[in-house]
């Protein structure tokens, strides 16, 4: 975060002058830079295109408290529009479109990217308590300042749940007692949507907590109901990447650590929805040295990382192989002619139905490899008509690359921040930088045109008025 003190005291930024010296304010603008770069390697995409003209697409969003109504904006809007507005970071959401610029979010609204302004309410998009800053089934504020449990997404309902509302126990908890760890699922489908979402119901009815499926139920006995054993390559896959990064110690929430957990758990979240690829390299992952196993499911192992995110095609949704990939293992099923499924129970013997009548909550988890899985025999497929993401990955918006950021910063970059809860407030920094760059570029430029010194006094009473900015803002 841009401060005084990063700004006057960084004697290893190289072009930052040290804080003993009068300095001309070229040396302030190029201090800027240095921070402008170091933003850009925080949080390196563009923030200059909305993604309005995309339609409803799965991205980013953010949702303003300070606009009316707590509506949604992409991820440009959520800096270029919005930048010191109270925001509300909500990660990937399906089915949704720019609301900036648009009625809902009150008379008068302009985007500013595309200066559209009082456009017609995008109808379809769906607002949920997310949107007002509420998550989970216990109706938590998110406060990622304060927030100590892990959040994970529901696949269906994309709310974020806390671990411990799941009975999960938290990702640097590594004592052996817990029946199911995070490590040991890839999506989560949440209770209420296995209650009240009939499609969704039937699916958990048929396959959750049945043996040699990988849907799991949690029985509050402790018991883990549907897990299977993974092949050992996924398996010694995943041993090596916890290893890996409990290394540097599990109490120790250093960056590193964070680091190397947001490449890891988060994903758990996301897998599905991050791992786009262009339609040329469907299953090839950059990275994964082992042949993949499964054609078109996402192993979140090796689906974590991809810089293939070109700085033309970046820019636009990516799609993905959908078609084909699917008409193949649709085909294959039937060509074989046999249903994989567990065999269809009377509804109320399953273990859906049973927890349900035991007022359990039947959260669904999903293991590694779920999406190959299902059975796409005649029969079973038209089950999942409206659920396509259980088939198939989707596709999602991300914000396209800034040319000039680090392909490696990026990769992390992209990662830790838009798909783990909590996170760091890199995205915020960011945000309040690019605001107090400007007016601080905005408040030099009469020393820099007249070649005067500024002082250390200038830049106190520069930032002495912006706290004070800041105190009439929030009172
Ligand atoms: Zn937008
Ligand atoms: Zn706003
Ligand atoms: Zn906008
Ligand atoms: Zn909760
Ligand atoms: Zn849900
Ligand atoms: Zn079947």
């Amino acid at each position: 975060m841009l401060n005084r003190d990063a700004l006057l005291f960084s004697p290893t930024r190289e072009g930052v002058p040290s804080s003993d010296d009068n300095f001309y304010a070229s040396d302030l603008i190029a201090a800027q830079e240095a921070l402008e770069e170091e933003a850009r390697e925080a949080v390196p995409y563009r923030f200059d295109a909305c993604t309005y003209d995309l339609g409803y697409v799965k991205q980013p969003l953010f949702a303003c408290r300070t606009c009316l109504n707590h509506r949604a904006v992409c991820a440009a809007c959520s800096v270029a529009c919005h930048g010191e507005h109270d925001l509300i970071e909500l990660f990937n959401r399906r089915n949704f479109r720019c609301d900036c610029g648009t009625e809902s979010m009150g008379a008068g609204s302009c985007c500013s990217i595309s200066s559209r302004n009082d456009a017609p309410a995008n109808l379809r998009n769906k607002y949920d308590a997310n949107f007002e800053g509420r998550f989970c089934f216990c109706g938590r504020p998110y406060d990622p300042q304060t927030e100590s449990d892990d959040m994970l997404q529901c696949l269906h309902c994309e709310d974020w749940c806390h671990a411990q509302c799941l009975g999960l126990p938290h990702s640097d908890d590594d004592s052996p007692a817990a029946p199911l760890r995070q490590d040991d699922f890839d999506q989560l489908i949440c209770w209420r949507c296995v209650e009240n979402d009939a499609e969704v119901r039937r699916i958990a009815e048929r396959h959750a907590g049945v043996e040699g499926t990988g849907v799991i139920l949690l029985d509050k006995g402790d018991k883990v109901l549907g897990k299977i054993d993974l092949p050992a390559e996924e398996a010694s896959a995943e041993e090596a990447q916890s290893a890996g990064s409990s290394a540097s110690g599990p109490a120790a929430a250093t960056a590193t650590d964070e680091a190397s957990a947001a490449q890891e758990k988060p994903l758990k979240a996301a897998t599905a929805s991050t791992s786009e690829h262009p339609s040329s390299e469907p299953t090839v992952v950059a990275g994964d040295s082992s042949p993949a196993p499964l054609s078109s499911s996402g192993l979140p192992n090796s689906t974590k990382r991809h810089a293939t995110v070109g700085s033309d095609d970046g820019s636009a949704l990516k799609k993905a192989k959908v078609d084909h990939s699917d008409e193949a293992s649709t085909t294959a099923s039937a060509a074989k002619g046999t249903c994989s499924a567990p065999p269809s129970l009377d509804a109320a013997e399953s273990p859906v139905r049973r927890f349900m009548r035991e007022g359990l909550k039947p959260n669904v988890f999903l293991q590694e490899g779920w999406m190959s899985r299902w059975c796409r025999c005649s029969q079973c497929l038209p089950m999942f008509v409206n659920l396509p993401y259980l088939l198939e990955e989707e596709d999602v918006f991300e914000p396209p690359e800034d040319p000039d950021a680090h392909k490696s910063t990026f990769d992390l970059g992209m990662e830790h921040l838009l798909n783990r809860m909590p996170r760091d407030q890199a995205l915020d920094s960011v945000r309040a930088f690019t605001t107090l760059s400007d007016r601080l570029k905005t408040f030099l430029r009469p020393h820099a045109e007249g070649g005067t010194t500024v002082t250390k006094e200038h830049i106190q009473a520069f930032f002495d008025a912006e706290q004070e900015r800041r105190q009439q803002q929030h009172s």
